[in-house]
């Protein structure tokens, strides 16, 4: 039987479509799932993204790059490939790209989350053979609480800071997590600010439909900060960027706060458990629904994972060579 993909130094291949998913390296033709940095990379020649990822991808590599933006479900056929993007539930734009060749499915999922996010595409089950699945949350203890609750607690967290006085500096990927997170800010409660990271790609989500509180650029120097919410990313955590927000309480939303210990090394004030990524149930739950035959890992330390899977009869392996990691989360 003739595979629809193939593992290639540079990634995921496709012999007969000649293309590539989420490559390394520097090839012909890339299809993109999302516009996160460990799958979107500079260097291609020619990208195809999902629609609504064009804009964030050109915002990431640069206006100039050769790229085109494919509509969910519409089938692009290339060579003797055909090929459609379907939602993934990550970010805005993310997707799961289907490859079809000779009657053959494979499904690569990228990143992906079925559960419902008020901020991005609703992800899309889609029946396969062949299931490429991520697996950064891979283990039971992964139990994400519905996003409505997470939004809930940010904003008690604000409300008890600006009593007391203090600013809430909250820690979150510039792109996606941050976008999230503001969506759900009750901005009655005070005036909400985010690092220059996460501003360009606001007009890109309110284009989809996505509302925001009115958000603002942090003047430089000393101001009245009390009662503010400053978004930022953490590559600036310990930077001098947020030495002007004084007294400030400072919290991280990620999926990894759900890891004992992970905000006391940290140093945060506050962890709010808040991931783009499937938890375990929502993995489980995919790979079922997917009705696949053989699931193939990425994203972590997929042998428990794939243990379990196997002891149900489903054949799962991690794919091809050292597991990637999740750089944005
Ligand atoms: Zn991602
Ligand atoms: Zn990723």
């Amino acid at each position: 039987m003739v595979e629809p993909l193939v593992v290639r130094p540079q990634g995921l291949y496709c012999p007969a479509g000649d293309f590539y998913i989420d490559p390394r390296g520097r090839v012909e033709r890339a299809l993109v799932t999302h516009a996160h940095s460990d799958h979107a990379r500079p260097g291609h020649a020619n990208y195809l993204v999902s629609e609504t990822c064009l804009p964030l991808l050109k915002l990431r590599l640069g206006q100039e790059i050769t790229a085109e933006g494919l509509p969910y479900g519409e089938i692009r056929r290339i060579g003797g490939a055909q090929v459609s993007f379907h939602p993934a539930g990550h970010i805005l734009g993310s997707a799961q790209v289907r490859v079809e060749v000779g009657g053959r499915v494979w499904v690569v999922s990228g990143d992906y989350k079925p559960q419902p996010d008020r901020s991005c595409e609703a992800f899309e089950l889609v029946k396969c053979d062949v299931f490429v699945s991520e697996c950064t949350f891979g283990l039971p203890v992964y139990q994400w609480k519905e996003e409505g609750i997470i939004h809930q607690e940010i904003n008690q967290w604000w409300s008890d800071n600006a009593q007391a006085g203090r600013p809430s500096l909250l820690f979150a990927y510039s792109l996606g997590k941050a976008q999230r997170v503001l969506r759900g800010l009750d901005p009655s409660i005070g005036p909400v600010f985010a690092h220059g990271a996460v501003h360009p790609f606001l007009p890109v989500y309110e284009s989809s439909g996505v509302r925001f509180p009115k958000v603002q650029k942090p003047r430089e120097g000393d101001g009245d900060w009390a009662g503010a919410m400053i978004v930022a990313p953490p590559a600036v955590e310990d930077a001098g960027w947020t030495r002007r927000f004084k007294g400030a309480q400072r919290g991280f939303a990620s999926g990894w706060m759900a890891v004992r210990g992970a905000r006391r090394r940290r140093n945060l004030d506050r962890g709010f458990v808040l991931s783009d990524h499937a938890d375990w149930a929502g993995l489980l739950g995919v790979i079922e629904g997917t009705g696949a035959e053989e699931i193939k890992l990425t994203h972590g330390d997929g042998e428990p994972l794939a243990r379990y899977l196997g002891e149900r009869g489903i054949q799962a392996s991690m794919l091809g060579g050292a597991p990637l990691r999740t750089e944005e989360e």
